[in-house]
């Protein structure tokens, strides 16, 4: 199969579909890959690298449209991308097309096989290739996290993990799913006293057994909640309600509670975030201070890691790019039903019912 990746175009995207790595695997299977020339500068990856893959570059997006039979991306197809795509052709990328009528239209219209990661599924009913940003953002916020509890960034002025004789800080976080989780496996990591606040039993017994001694779990409780804020240097936001926005669990009044310079970082800012003072901010100005609290809301935040949210990415997205190409998308989509579950327009149709019914379309 003939599969080519361009150079993300959407503002202040970075990463890129196909590393050179996942170019090799796919030319030591005999598949042709066209590499747009310079689709990997924004992680470090030179044009020589997808060369020495055997990867074919070429100067323009509009070529790579044109001769691949799938197209592999990072990020929703733009307007001027949408344009170029053909019937018959696979376009397998991140969609998010619920709140997004206009590129759904366009796809539609476009006639070609749309598999969109955020909706491929696995045998744990969770959705894979969404985890690895999870990871990345948990990750992160507690970098984010340590770097605003510096005195001059607005912060307490404390060290997350204290010195010897120094009591380290006070971490809760807020949700133990796959953002919590890696927050909290940090923080611990650095060796803060972190506590991990979750509504579901089955979660917070999986998160004692796991980290034992390392980390306190505690139930998510209105009061709960309140005495682990009022007590915290470092408040992580990691919660997630499928398909509804994040639930204000944190209230503007709670923050007269909390210790002055405390830090909050809201990581479920991306669905309007679980503290009441959380707006949206980027990586240029990331923090801002309400009532002594500094906040930290970035919505993308796997973006300033972009290599290594690349790589996080391609692990998880290849191997389903592999059977894609090596047995066509119709067997491959037939063997997998988790795979299937990532198909969302088809043939002029869209064939998720999600998005069906929230776009208006038959299904
Ligand atoms: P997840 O489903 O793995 O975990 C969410 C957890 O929240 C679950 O364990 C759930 O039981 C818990 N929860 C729900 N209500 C709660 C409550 N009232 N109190 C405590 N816990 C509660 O989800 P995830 O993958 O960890 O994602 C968490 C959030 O991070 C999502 O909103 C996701 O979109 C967001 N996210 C943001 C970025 C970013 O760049 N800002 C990147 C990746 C993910």
């Amino acid at each position: 199969m003939i599969v080519g990746t361009v150079r993300e175009i959407k503002n202040h995207e970075y990463r890129v579909g196909l590393t050179p790595e996942s170019a090799r695997e796919l030319t030591s299977h005999g598949h042709q890959v066209l590499v747009e020339q310079g689709a990997g500068h924004g992680i470090g990856a030179l044009d020589a690298e997808y060369e020495n893959a055997g990867a074919e570059l070429v100067p323009a997006a509009a070529e790579v449209f044109e001769r691949a039979e799938m197209i592999v991306k990072v990020k929703e197809p733009q307007a001027v991308e949408r344009a170029m795509l053909r019937e018959g052709q696979i376009l397998y990328t991140y969609l998010h097309l619920a709140p997004d009528p206009e590129q759904t239209k366009d796809l539609v219209k476009s006639g070609a096989i749309c598999i969109a990661y955020e909706t491929v599924t696995d045998d744990d009913g969770g959705l894979p290739l969404l985890k690895p940003m999870s990871q990345v953002a948990g990750r992160m916020s507690i970098q984010a996290g340590a770097t605003a509890l510096e005195k001059a960034q607005g912060g307490r002025g404390v060290l997350l993990g204290g010195v010897p004789g120094v009591l380290p800080a006070k971490v809760a976080v807020i949700g133990g799913g796959v953002v919590g989780f890696n927050a909290a496996q940090m923080a611990a990591g650095l060796g803060a006293d972190v506590t991990i606040l979750d509504r579901n039993p089955a979660v917070l017994e999986k998160l004692a057994i796991h980290f034992e001694s390392r980390a306190k779990t505690r139930f998510s409780s209105v009061a709960n909640l309140a005495d682990s804020v009022a007590d915290a240097d470092l408040v992580i936001g990691a919660v997630l309600i499928p398909g509804a926005a994040a639930p204000k669990l944190v209230t503007r009044e709670m923050l007269g509670t909390m210790l002055p310079g405390a830090v909050l970082v809201d990581v479920a800012i991306d669905q309007g975030g679980c503290f009441e003072t959380s707006k949206a901010t980027t990586h240029a100005d990331p923090t801002y201070t309400v009532d002594g609290i500094v906040h930290y809301c970035v919505a993308n935040m796997p973006g300033a890691v972009c290599r290594t949210s690349t790589y996080a990415l391609n692990n998880v997205t290849l191997p389903h790019a592999m059977r894609i190409a090596n047995k066509g998308w119709k067997q491959a989509l037939a063997d997998d039903p988790h795979l299937l579950a990532g198909l969302n327009v088809w043939n002029g149709k869209v064939t998720y019912e999600a998005v069906a019914r929230d776009l208006g379309y038959d299904y």
